[in-house]
């Protein structure tokens, strides 16, 4: 009764010039789960979303979306097939307001009527309703809270199968933390895969299905997120000072 898989990463390594970032890395994501990887700084868990998303290239091993092979395909070409990354920057249009950096999320729809994007905006602002209040306001004036629901919310406007996250809880204040992840459970109730990278390894761990630690480069531990939440190697690192 297992689910379908939506994305199988094998043996996946990436370089930095002759700096191995990745090496040897599998993982995989089913349909309608929220898997997370947790490590400490400079394990490379950025540079995954960023491989995954075809914006930095692999030096080996392969990544399936669907069952299609991504190979060589470029950023654009994934996004196509529902792959969104939220990077740890949010790399929002500073000086857009809240409205358009909703309406870019929604590129690849942008054959599609106006219709087709009004029900975007209605989703994402039924989700975000402090998005909805403050639609007119620049990017550059939110918070830090609402400038990571924007951030989520456009990457939701394109309707992904699979959303990556990378740390959406840094920098924010703890209420706020509750509030992120708070949402990134209900995604998964609306049947939105989720791919959460964090440091916030108990936050984490609390609303994954799967869970993969990645150090130096490699997957040093995997399983269900309640079954690493409970393995002493697991707590002494990660979640013993917390
Ligand atoms: P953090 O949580 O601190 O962001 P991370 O787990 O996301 O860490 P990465 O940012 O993926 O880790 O970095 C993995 C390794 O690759 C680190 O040793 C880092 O210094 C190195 N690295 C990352 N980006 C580059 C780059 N552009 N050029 C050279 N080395 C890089």
């Amino acid at each position: 009764s297992e689910r379908p898989l939506l994305l199988e990463v094998e043996n996946l390594s990436v370089a930095y010039g002759k700096i191995e970032a990745l090496s040897g890395v599998s993982l995989r994501v089913r349909q309608g789960e929220i898997v997370t990887v947790i490590g400490p700084n400079g394990a490379g868990k950025s540079t995954l979303l960023g491989a995954l998303m075809g914006a930095l290239p692999a030096r080996d091993g392969r990544i399936t979306l669907a069952g299609r092979v991504q190979g060589a395909l470029q950023v654009e070409a994934r996004a196509e097939q529902g792959l969104a990354l939220v990077p740890e920057t949010r790399a929002l249009f500073a000086s857009m307001t809240v409205e358009d950096n909703l309406r870019l999320g929604a590129y690849r729809f942008r054959g599609e009527g106006a219709a087709r994007h009004a029900q975007a905006l209605d989703e994402v602002y039924a989700l975000f309703p402090r998005l909805q209040e403050r639609r007119r306001q620049e990017a550059a004036t939110l918070s830090g809270g609402e400038r990571q629901m924007l951030a989520l919310g456009r990457a939701l406007m394109g309707r992904p199968q699979l959303l990556m996250l990378d740390e959406p809880s840094l920098g924010l204040a703890p209420l706020i933390v509750r509030d992120i992840f708070r949402i990134i459970v209900q995604l998964r109730a609306q049947g939105v895969s989720i791919l959460l990278v964090e440091q916030n390894a108990r936050a984490a761990l609390h609303v994954a299905d799967h869970a993969y630690v990645l150090e130096l480069g490699r997957v040093a531990m995997e399983g269900p997120a309640a079954a690493l939440a409970h393995d002493p190697r697991v707590i002494e690192a990660y979640l013993g000072a917390q």
